[in-house]
C-alpha cells in the first residue's frame, strides 16, 4: 500500500470509474470487487479502516443459530435466504484468508434431555442447510466429555450438550488485508479522508465529491462515473448529502463485548449461551488468546456515543456466570469493544433484534448513488458482488463474473498451518511472536522480520514478555497507512483487544516511532500516549 502521502498525490482531483465512500468491511470489499473487475476505483474513509463497526464484530464467520430459530418460528424467508447465502460464504472467507481465519467448535450446554433433542434438531438442519458448505457435523457430547472440554462449567444439572462448528476470523487485519489486496491489484485507497459534499452534473447526478484530509484539513476533488456510498451505520448521512430529504433508512443496534481471560472458561471450544433475559443468544469464544463474551443489543442513533455501560457488563456477566463454577468479577475484564450493527429497514417498528441481516442495494435515480445497506461481515464479498453489478448496470457496461470468490488476500500465498515454525527456524525469533506475526500478517510477516534486522531496535518486543514486536508500528505506518498510536494498537497489531493496561504501557514507544516515522511536525504523531490512554 502506498503512504498516506503518496495516495493523497495520486487521489487529489483525479478521475475514476468507481468511487467507494467508506473503509470498513463493506466498502473495502466493494473496491476490491470493483477494481478486480477493471473498474479504475477509489476508496475514500474518513477516519482509520475498520474503526467503526468492522472491528467491533463478535468475529464470527457465521449463518446464525438464532437467525435459524428465528427463520423457523416466524416463517421468515428473508432471514432464510440470509442464513443460507452466510453458510455458503462462510467457506469463501475462510479459504481467501487461511491466516486470519479458522474453524471453531461450539458447546451448547443441555440441562435436561428435551434441550438436547431441541438443539440437535435445529443444529442438523444448519448442518443440513450448509449442505456441502457445512464446516463438520453437529453432535451430542456427553456430561463427562463436556465437563473435560470445559471444565471451568458448573456441573450441576448438566445431561451433556450440542457441539457445532462455525467459522472465526480476525474483523480488523481482514479488513487491512481486504484493503491491502485492493491497493495491490491497482487501486487507490486514502484514510482519513472524510467525503463532505457532491458536485452535481447539469443532469443531477453526482459527477464529484468534495473530500477533506482529517489532518491538514485541505480539501479536494474526486470524480468518477459511479459512487457507492458504503458508510454502514453512516449511510443515511451520504444518502441525503446526495438527495436531501431523501428517507433515512438505517436502524441501528449498538453491541458491545468483553474480554477476559482465557482460563475463566479453560477451553479451545466455545460456549453458546442459548437463551438470553431478551430471547438472544450469547457467546464466549476463545480468540487471540482472550475470552471473548457478547454480544449485546440496544438500539441507537448514529449521533449517539459508543461506550460500554456498566449496565453492559452486568448483562453479560449475569449471564455468563449461572453457566460458571466459579463466578466472573468485572475487575477481571481486560479490554471492551462497543459498535452499532447497520440494519436496514423498510419501515415498522420491529425491534432491532427481530430485522433481518439482510443486504439491500439502492440505486438513488435523482442522483445516482448506489447505496450498500446492511448485511454482515460474513456476506459482505456477495454484498459487494451483487452492488459491482448495480455498478455496471448503471454504467451501461456488461455485467463481468465476481472475481473475489476465490481471490486469496495479501499474506495468504505460500501460507500453511505451521507457516511460524519456519519463522522461528528462518528468524531466530520467539515462538510467542512467530505465531503472532503469522497470525496478523501471515506471509508477509517476512517483511515485518525484514525491518527487525535491519534496525536492532525494532526487533524489541514493545511491551516485555508480550509477542508483538517495535518493528510492527513501523511496519503499519508505511505499509498499511497506520496514522495514529489507536491505529496501530488497535486494528494493526491488536494489542488493544487484548489488553487495556499492556495497550497503555504500550502507546509512548508507539508515538516515538510514529513520530519518528512521520516527523514531528506531522499533526498526527502529535497525539501523545497521554491522549491514547485518556480515549480508551
Ligand atoms: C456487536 C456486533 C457484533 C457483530 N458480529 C458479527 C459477526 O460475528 N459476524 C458477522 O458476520 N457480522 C457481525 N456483525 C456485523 C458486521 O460487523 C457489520 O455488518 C459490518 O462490520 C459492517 O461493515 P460496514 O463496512 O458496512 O460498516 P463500518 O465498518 O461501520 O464502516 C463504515 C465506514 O464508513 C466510514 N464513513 C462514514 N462516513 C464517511 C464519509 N463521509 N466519508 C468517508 N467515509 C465515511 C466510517 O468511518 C466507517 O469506517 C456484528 C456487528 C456488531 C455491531
Amino acid at each position: 500500500m502506498k503512504t498516506r502521502a503518496e495516495a493523497l498525490q495520486s487521489i487529489e482531483n483525479k478521475s475514476f470509474d468507481v468511487c467507494v465512500i467508506g473503509g470498513g468491511a463493506t466498502g473495502s470489499g466493494c473496491a476490491l470487487e470493483a477494481q478486480l473487475r477493471n473498474l479504475r476505483t477509489v476508496q475514500l474513509e474518513a477516519m482509520d479502516f475498520a474503526s467503526a463497526t468492522s472491528s467491533t464484530s463478535t468475529k464470527m464467520i457465521h449463518g446464525g443459530v438464532r437467525y435459524l430459530e428465528q427463520a423457523i418460528r416466524e416463517f421468515d424467508i428473508k432471514e432464510y435466504e440470509v442464513l443460507t447465502r452466510a453458510l455458503h460464504e462462510r467457506t469463501h472467507m475462510l479459504w481467501n484468508a487461511p491466516y486470519l481465519t479458522k474453524t471453531q467448535q461450539f458447546l451448547t450446554p443441555c440441562f435436561n434431555w428435551w434441550s438436547v433433542l431441541y438443539f440437535e434438531i435445529g443444529l442438523k438442519l444448519y448442518d443440513w442447510i450448509a449442505g456441502r458448505a457445512s464446516l463438520a457435523p453437529s453432535s451430542f457430547v456427553s456430561r463427562d466429555e463436556i465437563l473435560r472440554r470445559m471444565p471451568a462449567l458448573d456441573p450441576r444439572s448438566l445431561v451433556g450438550a450440542v457441539a457445532y462448528t462455525d467459522g472465526q476470523f480476525d474483523d480488523a487485519r481482514y479488513n487491512i488485508a481486504l484493503v491491502n489486496t485492493f491497493a495491490e491489484a491497482g487501486g487507490e485507497t486514502l484514510n482519513y479522508a472524510r467525503v463532505t459534499a457532491c458536485e452535481k452534473s447539469t443532469d443531477g447526478k453526482i459527477a464529484a465529491v468534495e473530500v477533506e484530509d482529517h489532518f491538514s484539513g485541505h480539501r479536494f476533488t474526486v470524480r468518477a462515473r459511479a459512487f457507492i456510498n458504503a458508510t454502514g451505520p453512516y449511510a443515511d448521512i451520504i444518502r441525503q448529502m446526495a438527495t436531501p430529504g431523501a428517507r433515512p433508512r438505517m436502524r441501528l443496534s449498538k453491541g458491545v463485548h468483553i474480554l477476559l481471560p482465557l482460563d475463566v472458561l479453560s477451553s479451545r471450544d466455545a460456549l453458546l449461551i442459548p437463551r438470553t433475559e431478551d430471547g438472544r443468544v450469547l457467546f464466549a469464544i476463545p480468540w487471540s488468546g482472550r475470552l471473548l463474551v457478547g454480544t449485546t443489543e440496544q438500539e441507537v442513533t448514529v449521533h449517539d456515543e459508543l461506550y460500554v455501560t456498566r449496565d453492559e457488563v452486568d448483562y453479560l456477566l449475569r449471564h455468563l456466570n449461572r453457566y460458571l463454577a466459579y463466578p466472573v468479577t468485572p475487575d477481571q475484564i481486560v479490554s471492551c469493544t462497543a459498535g452499532a450493527r447497520p440494519l436496514v429497514s423498510s419501515g415498522g417498528s420491529k425491534e432491532t433484534k427481530k430485522l433481518a441481516r439482510d443486504h439491500e442495494i439502492e440505486l438513488d435515480p435523482l442522483s445516482g448513488l448506489i447505496s450498500i445497506m446492511g448485511g454482515k461481515w460474513t456476506t459482505h464479498r456477495v454484498m459487494a458482488q451483487d452492488t459491482v453489478y448495480a455498478v455496471e448496470e448503471y454504467l451501461g457496461a456488461p455485467a463481468t463474473p465476481s472475481q473475489t470468490m476465490n481471490h486469496p488476500l495479501v499474506g495468504s500465498a505460500g501460507y500453511s498451518p505451521d507457516y511460524w515454525q519456519s519463522l522461528v527456524k528462518e528468524w531466530g525469533v520467539h515462538e510467542l511472536t512467530a505465531q503472532h506475526l503469522a497470525q496478523k500478517f501471515g506471509t508477509r510477516a517476512q517483511q515485518v522480520l525484514q525491518l527487525a534486522k535491519q534496525d536492532a531496535d525494532l526487533a524489541v518486543p514493545l511491551v516485555d514478555g508480550l509477542a508483538p514486536l517495535r518493528a510492527e508500528v513501523v511496519y503499519g505506518a508505511r505499509n498499511e497507512m497506520a496514522a495514529s498510536i489507536e491505529d496501530v494498537l488497535a486494528r494493526r497489531i491488536g494489542l488493544q483487544f487484548y489488553s487495556w493496561r499492556d495497550s497503555i504501557q504500550a502507546a509512548p514507544a508507539v508515538a516515538l516511532l510514529l513520530a519518528r516515522e512521520f516527523g514531528w511536525s506531522d499533526v498526527a504523531t502529535r497525539e501523545t500516549a497521554a491522549d491514547y490512554t485518556e480515549k480508551i
